[in-house]
Parts: structure tokens; C-alpha cells; sequence
């Protein structure tokens, strides 16, 4: 195991691609690190570059305290998973598990024991005996991380390593790394664009965006104080609510939404509110607005409520994860969030309700956070 450190990296492609620019992020020794981003945000190419198979164009990067630039692969003692298992398919499980080791020239009954450990942990010693084209896509994916624990890597490096699985395999298999990680608690820099995977297996988060790192902190701070409109959004799932504002004396105007919040800074802003901080009742002095149910989805424990309120949509450039599309011009989307039990129906107008504290807001013009809301974390 060893700390891995990004030291002001920075990645051109020949054809002239900025990939990844001035990105300086050290992974503790045991940490489980999470780069997260959109897609081309240069995530797998900082990965690569950990792995020895990509070089930087700048910058240093260093595994246990020693600069790797220029170390091959090989001699690198990373162990990587792809989406794309990559099993030699005329292996057995056992010889796929067990072939890193002998490359590393292993003893013989050191490897063998290590074999059994890492698949009794990954409920594999039924399968020792099958070939890849025998397994589920879940079980190859465990054979693929199993390779990697097996050699005990100074760190283990997963590129999108569940993507290719369906939801219930993929939420079972990330229980599955956590308690591996947990139990074995090697250096791991896991890429995803799914910020949900990065929230629940992340020690620490780091997001990023065109090639650069915005934000970097536990799930917790990175859901609580996003530091930028862009991780606000990114971040959070349903999504932060983002509406456009004009702020004038202490008074925050957003369409037919209109309230007091001191010490906003006057001019145009982007206020920012948590689908589990909108109520639909509250006292008489928190902000309020008429908001029309637009699509109620009732989870059981549960309700998400999609409603639309008279103001401008802000936009926090993430357009996967945008929502329904506003159905008027001047109308903005709301998602709410609360316990199942209120009956609301399609079509129902209902006051909105929340406490100024909660918002957070951004200058519409930079998209830096100028004040973080105080709701809660989700986790
Ligand atoms: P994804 O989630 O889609 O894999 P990513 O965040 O991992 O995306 P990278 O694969 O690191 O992104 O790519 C970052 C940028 O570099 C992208 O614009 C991509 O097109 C570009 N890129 C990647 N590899 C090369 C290459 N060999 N030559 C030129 N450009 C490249």
C-alpha cells in the first residue's frame, strides 16, 4: 500500500486535446479516492496516468513517495480493473485469479493461499474451475477485481468497473467494494461519472470538469458546501434545484418566489435548494410560492414530486442529469423530495415552503458559491 500524489499535472494529446490541466490531488495510503466528472473530463486519463499508460505532458506523479514518470507499468505495482473484465478466457477462474502472482514470481503456496482468501471474500470458490464465457457479467467483474486484490497492489486503480452491469448487480457490487475495502483497505482511485457511486464509496470525492479539478472533499462536504454551480448540480441526485435571481438590499427575487436572505450580495445570482429542503408547509414567515404538480412519483417510503414554479431555470452545464424540460418558457422546474403520506395530485397548486437558510447561492456570472445552504446532508 502507498499514498499516491498528483503533483500540478497536466495532459496534451498530440492532436492538441487538454485532458487533464494542473491537477494536484494526493491519495492517503488506504484511502479510497473517487475522481468523478462528465464524461471527457479527463478522469480515465489521470487514472492512465497513475497506471504508466499515459505519460504527463507536466508534472510529477509519485506512488509511496518515489516519482514514477517514465516507470513502466510493470514496475509500477498497480493493479487496474476496466469496464471491459479483460479475463483470458481460456483460463479457469483459479489460473485468471492466480496469474498476476505468478508473473510477480510468487511462491507457489503464498500464491495459492492468496487465491483462496480473495475468493472466499468475493464468493468465487465455487467458480474456481469455470472459464470466463461460463460466468455472469457480476461474477466475471469479481473475478476481474479478485486478479487485482489477489496481488496486493500498492494501489488498485478501477476505471468505471460496474458500468457494464445492470442496477441491481451494480448497487450489489458496490456494497460488495466497500466491505472489500473495508476488509483490505489498499490505496483505490475509482473512476466514475455516476456521482452516486462516488458518494457512497469515496472516503474522499474528487469532481471534475474539462480536464480540471473543481472540488475535492468527503460526500458529506462536497453535498454541503459545493463550492461552484457546476458541483452543486453534478453532485446529488435528484439535483440541486437552480433557479435564476436578482438580489437588491437583502431581498432575493426569483420570478414569483420573493424573500429576505441578509448579506446576499446585490446583482444577478443562481439560487441553489436541496430537493429535501422544499416543504410544502412550514410557518407563516418562511418564503413561499405557488408551485403546480406537474408528475408525482411515489417510491413507497417516499414521495418525489416534480412541480413547476413561475421563474427562470438556471443551468448548471450538466446536461445528462437535467430533468424534465421546463413545459413553459417562463415556468422553472422544482424537485421535492418528503416522507410518503401528503396526498398531492397532478394538476394541484401548492404553496412552497423552506427556510432561507437552506439556500445555497452562486454570482450568476462565475458560478462560485457565495453562500452555502445549511440543510442537512442526505448521507
Ligand atoms: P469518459 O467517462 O467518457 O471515459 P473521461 O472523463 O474518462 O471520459 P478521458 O478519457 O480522460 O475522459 O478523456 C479526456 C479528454 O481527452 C477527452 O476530450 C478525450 O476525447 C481526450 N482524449 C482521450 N484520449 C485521447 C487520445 N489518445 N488522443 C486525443 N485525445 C484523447
Amino acid at each position: 500500500m502507498a499514498e499516491v500524489a498528483f503533483h500540478e499535472i497536466g495532459k496534451v494529446f498530440p492532436d492538441g486535446t487538454v485532458a487533464v490541466e494542473d491537477f494536484t490531488c494526493t491519495v492517503a495510503d488506504g484511502e479510497f479516492m473517487v475522481l468523478v466528472g462528465p464524461s471527457g473530463c479527463g478522469k480515465t486519463t489521470a487514472l492512465r496516468i497513475v497506471a504508466g499508460l499515459e505519460q504527463p505532458t507536466t508534472g510529477a506523479i509519485a506512488i509511496g513517495g518515489t516519482v514514477v514518470n517514465g516507470v513502466p507499468p510493470r514496475a509500477r505495482d498497480v493493479a487496474m480493473v476496466f469496464q471491459s473484465y479483460a479475463l483470458y478466457p481460456h483460463k479457469t477462474v483459479e489460473e485468471n485469479l492466480s496469474f498476476g502472482l505468478k508473473m510477480h514470481k510468487v511462491p507457489k503456496e503464498q500464491a495459492a493461499e492468496r487465491v483462496k482468501q480473495v475468493s472466499d471474500l468475493l464468493a468465487l470458490t465455487e467458480l474456481l474451475d469455470r472459464r470466463p464465457g461460463q460466468l455472469s457479467g457480476g461474477q466475471r467483474q469479481r473475478v476481474a477485481m479478485g486478479r487485482a486484490l489477489a496481488r496486493s497492489p500498492k494501489a488498485f486503480l478501477l476505471d468505471e468497473p460496474l458500468s457494464n452491469l445492470d442496477a441491481q448487480l451494480r448497487t450489489q457490487l458496490r456494497a460488495e467494494l466497500k466491505q472489500i475495502h473495508q476488509k483490505f483497505p489498499t490505496t483505490s482511485i475509482y473512476v466514475t461519472h455516476d456521482q452516486i457511486e462516488a458518494m457512497t464509496l469515496g472516503d474522499r470525492i474528487a469532481v471534475m470538469n474539462e480536464g480540471r479539478l473543481l472540488q475535492l472533499g468527503t460526500p458529506n462536504e462536497i453535498y454541503r458546501s459545493p463550492r461552484t454551480l457546476f458541483v452543486a448540480g453534478f453532485i446529488g441526485s435528484p439535483p440541486m434545484n437552480l433557479l435564476q435571481a436578482v438580489a437588491s438590499g437583502g431581498e432575493v427575487r426569483a420570478g414569483e418566489l420573493t424573500f429576505a436572505l441578509p448579506g446576499a450580495p446585490d446583482g444577478e445570482l443562481v439560487i441553489g435548494l436541496r430537493p429535501e429542503a422544499l416543504r410544502l408547509e412550514g410557518s407563516e414567515d418562511e418564503p413561499t410560492a405557488p408551485v403546480r404538480v406537474e408528475v408525482v412519483e411515489a417510491l413507497g417510503h417516499e414521495v418525489v414530486l416534480h412541480g413547476s414554479l413561475r421563474a427562470q431555470q438556471a443551468s448548471s452545464q450538466r446536461a445528462d442529469r437535467s430533468g424534465l424540460a421546463p413545459l413553459d418558457a417562463d415556468r422553472a422546474n422544482l424537485v421535492m423530495r418528503f416522507p410518503a403520506g401528503r396526498a398531492v395530485a397532478v394538476g394541484d397548486v401548492v404553496p412552497l415552503r423552506f427556510s432561507a437558510r437552506d439556500v445555497h447561492v452562486f454570482d450568476a456570472a462565475t458560478g462560485d458559491a457565495v453562500r452555502v445552504g445549511s440543510e442537512r446532508a442526505a448521507v
